[in-house]
């Protein structure tokens, strides 16, 4: 089904992503429809699959994007805070930024939110501050989205807890880093073992764990053996 949704525009993509009940929520379809994926994917911006960004690393497809923002929607609003583990190509992290980003809602102002993108290959944080700065300067300008160079695998404790985190690499188990970083009422999705999770932290403190689908991603890795 998926691969259906390819389109000739960014509009045309998210236009069949909704059509097809991949995308069921306004807030993310205003969100990939602010976002450009052709500021971040040189090729095929709009195809739904995944893109090579080099070493050894790819876009994730639109419909894993759209997936990814559908579970974690209910944390994503104005003021939260916000992991992105293994930012690629900066997409995703911008999608979350226009997500918490400052909001006036029914005349009252909601603060700012803050967007945390790492990956450990210094040339991709490089390329998501070019990317994002080149479709959304006041992202980065505000202090809203900050992408750091660092082991996904120790997630960013500088920062933590964090309402959401998005893992972008498959894991053969979520990093205990990442599980502490969580906030209480935290959501996290990551692939372990190619299955597709979603945690919940709830008010106790304890996790819940919800395998969601099949994928294949990129592995959660050192950065030898992923570029060797
Ligand atoms: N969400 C990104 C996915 C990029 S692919 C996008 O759609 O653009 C997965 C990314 O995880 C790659 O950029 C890779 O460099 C990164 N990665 C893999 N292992 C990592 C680790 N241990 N720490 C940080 N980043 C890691």
């Amino acid at each position: 089904m998926a691969y259906f949704c390819s389109g000739k525009t960014n509009n045309e993509l998210i236009a069949k992503l909704k059509a097809t009940g991949i995308i069921s929520n306004d807030k993310v379809a205003d969100a990939m429809r602010t976002v450009d994926r052709a500021k971040y994917c040189t090729i095929h911006p709009y195809h739904d699959s995944p893109q090579p960004i080099g070493f050894n690393a790819t876009i994730s497809a639109p419909h894993m994007h759209a997936i990814a923002l559908e579970v974690l929607l209910p944390n994503l609003k104005p003021g939260a805070k916000v992991l992105d583990v293994g930012c690629g190509s900066g997409y995703l992290t911008s999608c979350f930024a226009s997500l918490v980003f400052l909001a006036f809602i029914h005349f009252q102002v909601y603060p700012n939110g803050k967007v945390i993108g790492i990956d450990h290959i210094p040339e991709l944080v490089q390329l998501c501050q070019y990317n994002v700065n080149s479709d959304h300067p006041e992202y980065i300008n505000e202090g809203v989205v900050h992408f750091y160079e660092a082991d996904g695998r120790e997630g960013y404790a500088n920062e933590a807890p964090y309402d959401v985190i998005h893992v972008g690499a498959s894991s053969r188990t979520a990093p205990v880093a990442l599980l502490e970083q969580l906030a209480v009422n935290g959501l996290m999705v990551i692939p372990i073992t190619h299955t597709f999770t979603l945690i919940h932290k709830n008010e106790q403190g304890k996790l819940e764990e919800k395998p969601l689908m099949s994928v294949r991603y990129v592995g959660l890795t050192s950065r030898d053996e992923q570029i060797q």
